[in-house]
This record gives C-alpha cells, structure tokens and sequence, in this order.
C-alpha cells in the first residue's frame, strides 16, 4: 500500500501532515485536534502514531484529545519532559518505524527555534516544523543563531531533491523579505510568481524541496555576495562570517 502525505488546515497558516495509506494515518505536530479528527472520519482512517517536533502549543495542542480518540497510540517526539505525552523520547540519530504505514525516520536535532525541537527525515521526506520554512527560517525564541545555523546546515546537507514538509504557510511573507536581501536573485523572482499564483488558488506552496531552498531561502545564501552586501549595509559594519551574517540577517528580519 503506498503512502501519500496531505495537509490538514489549522489556526491561520498551520499544516498537520498527515501520512496515510488506504487504512491508517500518523499527523506530524497536531495543533489542534478537531481538523484531524474530521479528516480521519471523512477518510475512513485509523490515527496509528503522532510525530512532535518541539513544544509550542501550535503543535502540541491537539495531542490529548487525540489520545482521547485514539488511546494508546505512540507518540514521538523530543527529550522534553514538558511534553508529558511523549512515549517515545527522541535523540540525534534514533530512528524509527510506522509500522502501519511502512515508513521509517531518523531523527535530526535541530535547536535554534527552540532548544527541544527535532526534525524528522526518511524516504518520504523531512519534517521540519518550524526550523526552515520556504525561504525563511524559525525565529530563534530559545536557541543562539550559532545553534540555527548549524541546525539549517544539517538540512541542507540531505539530498537535494528531499521533500521539505514545514508546518507553516509562511512563503510570501518570506519571499518579501528575501527580495529585500537579495533583489537580483532570478530564482527567488521566479519562486515569486508561482508561489502567489498557488496562494491565488488557495494551493499550498509546500512540501519545497532542498534544491528549491538552497535557490531562493536567503537564510541558506549567507555566502551571497549581494545578500553580504545588503545585510553589511542594514547593519552598517563589514561582517567577516557566514555565521556572523547569518546571525544580522536574522534580527533583521525580526524588524522587518
Ligand atoms: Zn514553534
Ligand atoms: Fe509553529
């Protein structure tokens, strides 16, 4: 049976993807519980694990009354105690098995967004939360830039035509600031138009793509020499790192 994965809508601009054959399905960060309830009963499906990227509420929320619905199903997620629902506690490395669906993941520690968050990478493709984002990345609410550049290099070392599965639909909001940072860049401006023509029709601009990200996400093109240039300028100082420019481009954006 093949596995296919679909957006559930939550809050304004949330995705719980659901993975899911014919039978069964597991939803990565469940905000909210009722959107999913409602697709495993339109669909017919039985939820059979639920998969945790990190602590906020926006994907933690809907945990209980799942579990309500659906008792002792497993739920993964990051070595956080605060999240008392968690089963089984995931480190760097881990890997493990939907035994339904057939799919497997190893685990990715990504900190930067927050301390606790985890990445979720297999064959189907990487389930990321809210580290990278279509051409933006995580605010940093509890980890250093250093910690989030590190995080964001671990991503970008997968293949480049891995599937990126982000929980939000942040892509036009971060395509404006990307094409303040980088105005020249003609993949970005091509990114642009075909993402507001999905947005226009109410298509998700995601799941993006590795390839895609290293293209247009202006938080993986610190090496850029216009986007350098932009952010030594907004800065008024001559940074002399990738990181360093990382870090600048960051808070800029938390201004922007
Ligand atoms: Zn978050
Ligand atoms: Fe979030």
């Amino acid at each position: 049976m093949s596995v296919s994965v679909s957006p559930i809508k939550a809050f304004n601009d949330n995705y719980i993807w659901c993975l899911r054959n014919q039978t069964h399905c597991t939803v990565v960060d469940p905000g909210d519980a009722a959107p999913v309830l409602t697709y495993c009963q339109d669909n017919q499906l039985t939820l059979s694990a639920i998969l945790i990227t990190h602590h906020h509420w926006d994907h933690t929320g809907g945990i209980d009354a799942l579990l309500a619905a659906f008792p002792d199903i497993p739920v993964y997620g990051p070595q956080n105690k605060d999240i008392k629902q968690i089963t089984t506690r995931l480190s760097q490395g881990d890997n493990l098995k939907l035994a339904q669906l057939g799919v497997r993941f190893s685990v990715l520690e990504v900190p930067g967004h927050t301390l606790d968050h985890i990445a979720y990478y297999g064959d189907i493709g990487l389930f990321c939360g809210d580290t990278l984002f279509s051409a933006g990345c995580g605010r940093l609410f509890e980890g250093s830039p250093q910690q989030m550049f590190q995080s964001l290099a671990k991503l970008t070392a997968l293949p480049a035509d891995t599937a990126v599965y982000c929980t939000h639909e942040y892509t036009m909001a971060n395509i404006t600031f990307a094409e303040a940072v980088e105005p020249s860049n003609q993949a970005l401006i091509d990114y642009k138009h075909w993402a507001n023509e999905q947005r226009e029709k109410n298509i998700p601009t995601l799941p993006s793509s590795i390839q895609r990200e290293l293209a247009v996400n202006p938080f993986l093109r610190c090496h850029s020499a216009e986007l350098v240039t932009n952010v030594n300028q907004n800065m008024g100082a001559t940074l002399t790192s990738e990181q360093a420019t990382f870090a600048s481009l960051r808070s800029w954006k938390d201004n922007f």
